[in-house]
This record gives structure tokens, sequence and C-alpha cells, in this order.
């Protein structure tokens, strides 16, 4: 039976910069904080080592049980905040120009 977690990227205003789920289970949590710290040292997908928000360099991951053990369930919900994230950036990236 899956255990479903997430592990997220935060600055300390706690916006979040990246986050992965995972089933603790399957994968360990230190395992989870190498690829957060991967995504972020390679920068993929143009992602920038501080907080967009705030500015802030200090971040830290923090882990914490989702609600359910669903991942089907879970993946709806997290693409839900994934958009909702995505169009708030957007937002503030043309509020910027
Ligand atoms: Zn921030």
């Amino acid at each position: 039976m899956p255990a479903l977690w997430l592990a997220q990227l935060l600055c300390p205003n706690r916006h979040a910069i990246c986050a992965l789920a995972y089933d603790i289970e399957e994968t360990p949590a230190a395992d989870v904080e190498a690829k957060l710290q991967a995504v972020i040292h390679a920068r993929v997908g143009g992602l920038d080592p501080w907080c967009g928000l705030c500015g802030s360099r200090t971040l830290h991951i923090e882990h914490r049980k989702l609600p359910t053990d669903d991942w089907e369930e879970m993946t709806e919900a997290l693409r839900a905040v994934e958009r909702a994230n995505l169009a708030t950036r957007e937002f503030m990236h043309r509020s910027r120009n």
C-alpha cells in the first residue's frame, strides 16, 4: 500500500519553488531531496534557485504526509494546485513588465 508524501523546496516565507510527490514505501526521503537539489542545480525547466515571489535565496526542503494514499486522487489535486501556481506566476510576471 502506498504512503504518499510531498517534498517541497520552500523559501522562509513558505513560497514553494518546486515539489515532488513520492511513495515513501518505494522511495527514501533522502533520494527525493537529492532529486530536488539536482533539479535546482541543473535549473531544469528554467527553474531559478531562488524565490520568484520574495527573492529569498535561502531555501529548504520540507516533507509532509499527503492527505490520501491514492495516487490518482492525489495527482488530480496536485495538478490543480500546479495550474493555480502557474497562473499566479504568469500574473506576477506580467505585473512586472
Ligand atoms: Zn518567497
